[in-house]
């Protein structure tokens, strides 16, 4: 549900995000744009129509946006996309929000699919980044070219290697799917441990339209822990990183494997984020489309109407998602991909 800023007017302006449901709201992800140089297939359409550029916030605009939420608590931030590093002078922003961090702002992230790290690598060091999530969902470059549509995998892997010798943590996101990469996972699992990263699985979310059947793909962790279960010796593991994953720590790997089941167990009764895309509407869940639109408060009310609206998003915020992926159901949850929602 889309409801206008006007629609509630009398709103205290202060004070930290908590929603109606006691959750305080601490981390925001922002998708810098909606476009990428990869197609992935889970992800996107061969042909995607892409936000009008006359409509994308600038980075000005990013920045108060993002300061405002760091003045009402926001501790985490997370560029994301489509792909973040595609955005032009995209490492101004970086250096702008990162000059945040130690007033207020404890984190800034961000995940990126890789191909351009070789350039950028060094820079979002020096602007304060510490850690980076970066996609990559098989380690053979046919299948990584057919995933991805247009991705080159050397080039993502010269782009890792660039951020591990700019002193970056590093931890790979793996979308799991069934007939596709499941094979590849002790692979990649054996070769981001080797190299000192974490790897977090994720369940394919019924995101947007993208032309390929994600019943058939889908593939529920559970099942596939179960079976890394008989290869490796799983502990479950306390570490958190705030968000929806759990981890085990895998023995003969030395190294944490994360789980995000947003199909099969999410765990809404903790989120702690909101997301605005690159147009500067905020999406308080994914799977959801209760919307604030932040650019329009901005730009018609100042300062004062965009407090206004992070109160109203609190309102707003759903319970959680209610993601259903089987035969006979539809198949978009919300038609927004993932990549407009920012990842
Ligand atoms: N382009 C960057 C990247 O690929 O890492 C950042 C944006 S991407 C939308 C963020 C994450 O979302 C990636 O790890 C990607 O694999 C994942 N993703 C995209 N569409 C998804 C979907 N429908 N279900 C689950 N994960 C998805
Ligand atoms: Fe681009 Fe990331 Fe989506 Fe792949 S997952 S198409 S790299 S935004």
């Amino acid at each position: 549900m889309a409801t206008t800023l006007l629609s509630q007017p009398n709103i205290a302006p202060t004070g930290a995000l908590i929603d109606r449901y006691g959750r305080a709201i601490t981390y925001l992800r922002v998708s810098v744009t909606d476009r990428c140089d990869f197609r992935c297939t889970y992800c996107m359409s061969e042909q995607m129509s892409f936000l009008p550029k006359k409509d994308v916030l600038s980075f000005e605009e990013i920045d108060t946006i993002v300061s405002a939420f760091v003045r009402r608590g926001v501790r985490k931030v997370r560029l994301t996309g489509g792909e973040p590093l595609v955005r032009r002078d995209i490492m101004d922003l970086v250096q702008t929000i990162g000059g945040h961090l130690g007033s207020g702002l404890e984190e800034l992230t961000l995940t990126t699919n890789g191909s351009q790290l070789r350039r950028y690598a060094a820079g979002l060091a020096a602007a304060g980044v510490k850690r980076l999530n970066v996609s990559v969902d098989t380690l053979d470059a046919q299948n990584f070219a057919e995933i991805t549509r247009r991705g080159r995998l050397a080039e993502v892997l010269d782009g890792i290697d660039a951020a591990a010798e700019a002193g970056l943590k590093i931890k790979i996101n793996m979308v799991a799917m069934r007939g596709v990469n499941d094979a590849e996972i002790p692979a990649v699992l054996e070769w981001a441990h080797g190299r000192g990263f974490g790897l977090t699985l994720i369940e394919g979310m019924p995101l947007g339209e993208v032309g390929i059947d994600r019943v058939e793909s889908y593939l529920p962790l559970r099942e596939l822990r179960e079976t890394l279960g008989q290869r490796y010796t799983l502990e479950p593991a306390a570490h958190r990183t705030g968000g929806p994953a759990r981890y085990d720590f895998v023995k003969e790997t030395n190294g944490l494997l994360g789980f995000i089941t947003p199909m099969s167990h999410n765990f809404c009764e903790s989120c702690n984020r909101v997301r605005l895309t690159a147009t500067g509407q905020l999406y308080m869940c994914l799977g959801q489309d209760d919307m604030v639109d932040l650019r329009l408060a901005l730009r018609e009310g100042g300062p004062e109407a965009l407090n206004a609206a992070l109160d109203q998003a609190m309102q707003l915020k759903p319970k959680g998602h209610d993601f259903v992926l089987e035969r006979g159901a539809p198949t978009v949850a919300v038609a927004r991909h993932m990549s407009v929602t920012g990842g």
